[in-house]
């Protein structure tokens, strides 16, 4: 495998990584997935993106990482908290899981490292993004860096999100030709449901809104008389 045309894409079986695999697909030679399990609520999404990378025919890969939710309390693993639906003004919400970002990358790099590949793609955002601090550029370059320092290697992350809204990272699965594969094939809600999903958490409410969105915009951009 050419170090350079190769990527490794982290894939959760949601919207935002579904697409970031697709991006990676144009870009690169080679992908592989890898798909982390931290014990979250419900195990469809791995099988989401088990299915998922099978249909774009490439390699997967699922690590359980279950320690992630013995370090701290938070409503994606403990089945008996409330979930927060918004931001509380004064902290993050409670889906927010402590080092997650910090924890994946790490395990990223070093299986990229051990299949000769130096670019990891990711599918954090900052500018529609949930609140979470390791979901910001800052925190990946810096993040970056340090797996550089640590390995001695040349890893270059990759956030194609970073600065699209939740209706620009729609546009961006239908420009790269997968919009329904995003649509009816992810699982982004918290609650677990394919698709639409629940339509109540926090993850629907933003998918389900930028979908809107995008939606809106282009058919207002197809035939602007349209009363959208
Ligand atoms: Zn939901």
């Amino acid at each position: 495998m050419n170090t350079n045309q190769s990527a490794l894409v982290l894939h959760s079986g949601g919207q935002d990584s579904t697409t970031c695999l697709y991006w990676a697909i144009k870009n690169f030679e080679e992908v592989r997935t890898l798909c982390i399990t931290y014990g979250q609520r419900h195990a469809c999404e791995t099988e989401a993106a088990r299915k998922i990378a099978e249909n774009a025919g490439v390699a997967f890969q699922s690590i359980d990482a279950s320690i992630i939710s013995l370090l701290s309390d938070n409503s994606l693993t403990n089945h008996d908290m409330i979930m927060d639906q918004e931001k509380p003004t004064d902290s993050y919400p409670n889906t927010f899981v402590p080092g997650r970002n910090l924890f994946f990358l790490t395990f990223a790099a070093v299986i990229a490292r051990s299949h000769n590949i130096r670019n990891i793609v990711t599918g954090v955002s900052q500018a529609d993004y949930s609140g979470y601090p390791d979901c910001r550029d800052t925190f990946i370059r810096s993040a970056n860096v340090t797996l550089n320092l640590a390995t001695d290697e040349q890893f270059i992350i990759h956030t194609p999100l970073m600065w699209l809204s939740k209706a620009e990272t729609w546009a961006m699965a239908d420009e790269l030709g997968v919009f329904d594969i995003v649509k009816n094939d992810t699982v982004t809600c918290y609650n677990g449901i394919p698709a639409a999903g629940c339509g109540h958490c926090p993850a629907c409410k933003l998918r389900n809104g930028g979908l809107e969105e995008y939606l809106r915009r282009s058919k207002t951009t197809i035939n602007p008389s349209l009363p959208y």
